[in-house]
């Protein structure tokens, strides 16, 4: 049988393990590699384990040897925007130097096959612009910028060796696998939905609403919502798409709908009827005012089908994965 290894970078983080078990179903092996300082080794149950950390080059190398990866899908960052805005020395080191680190090894590996996910946030803050793939990039926190420190290199690589690559420009995103096999688990917690379920579930105090004074019709920021288990579909789409020979491509990954913060908590409202504890509170340092995909370009040319990306889907996915606490990571 031939080959089908996919190095799997972050496999044991939330959209990184969610991508291993679509890799599996889909026919490949995942390898996950992954040094679990966000990411949960019980996560990693849809192919092998190859534990490490992308500044460790020479074990890059053991891997892609030992392994023989045909493609390698890049998770594996760091990914809060108010952290990077605190710490952006470490955002630049661990994104920037990490993924270069893994470039070269893949390129000396002769792996040249990358799926890589990068972000909205490169666009940065833009007023009454479509958020399409040939948008400007501008970011305006670190997170962002480290991502399009990335496709830079990404591009140079493509350019002088011959790599090919799929860039995925994620929007925001939510759920869990509807089996309840993985979820959503980070230490600390800090995206919207998990901190909301917290909040529903009296794990937490009140959900703090970062700015209520945002130039959006109820004052608070406007994201893209998109389910992780769609995201995860197109990810298998990018791989066979770079296998298929159609060459490097970039794709948004949004559903072209904007939710208010207040409007995913009143959402959640309604599917778990649990009344959600919030308090108003100061915008946090990086934030943008409104990301919304404006296109739909990985519909019409990857041919990408997201189905459970609706709000009330995704919260409800997440809400199970939440509930079902025996599932839970411990190490
Ligand atoms: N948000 C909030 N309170 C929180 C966490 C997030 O109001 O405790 C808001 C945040 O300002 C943003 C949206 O929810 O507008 C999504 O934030 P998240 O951190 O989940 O994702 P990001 O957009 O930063 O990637």
């Amino acid at each position: 049988m031939s080959n089908k290894n996919v190095l799997v970078t972050g496999g044991a983080g939330y959209i990184g393990s969610h991508a291993c078990k679509a890799l599996r179903d889909a026919g490949f092996t995942p390898v996950t590699f992954d040094n679990c300082s966000t990411g949960w080794a019980q996560a990693v149950k849809f192919g092998p384990f190859a534990r490490g950390d992308l500044m460790d080059r020479a074990r890059l190398d053991e891997v892609f040897a030992e392994q023989q990866p045909i493609a390698v899908m890049h998770f594996a960052a760091l990914s809060q925007v108010g952290e990077s805005m605190k710490e952006p020395g470490r955002y630049w080191r661990e994104n920037v130097t990490g993924a270069l680190n893994l470039v070269e090894a893949a390129v000396a590996a002769n792996c040249l096959d990358f799926v890589f996910s990068s972000t909205c946030a490169t666009y940065g803050d833009q007023d009454n612009v479509v958020l399409d793939e040939g948008s400007q990039q501008l970011p305006i926190n670190a997170y962002g910028a480290s991502k399009l420190a990335i496709e830079g290199i990404l591009n140079d690589f493509e350019a002088a060796h011959g790599l090919r690559k799929v860039i995925f420009r994620y929007f925001n995103v939510a759920g869990a696998d509807p089996e309840g096999e993985i979820g959503e688990q980070h230490v600390p917690e800090t995206h919207l939905v998990p901190l909301m379920l917290d909040a529903i579930d009296g794990k937490r105090d009140a959900l703090t609403i970062f700015g209520t004074d945002y130039d959006t019709p109820d004052g608070t920021c406007i994201r893209d919502y998109v389910h992780v288990c769609d995201l995860v579909d197109a990810h298998v789409l990018g791989l066979n798409w770079l296998k298929s020979g159609k060459g490097s491509q970039v794709f948004n990954l949004g559903t072209g709908e904007g939710f208010s913060v207040r409007e995913v908590v009143s959402h959640s409202h309604a599917v778990t009827n649990r009344k959600v504890p919030y308090v108003d509170g100061d915008r946090r340092a990086g934030d943008c005012t409104k990301l919304v995909s404006g296109s739909s370009k990985a519909i019409t040319e990857l041919g990408w089908k997201p189905t459970r990306s609706d709000l009330e889907t995704m919260v409800r996915d997440a809400w199970r994965w939440h509930q079902n606490t025996k599932a839970h990571y411990s190490e």
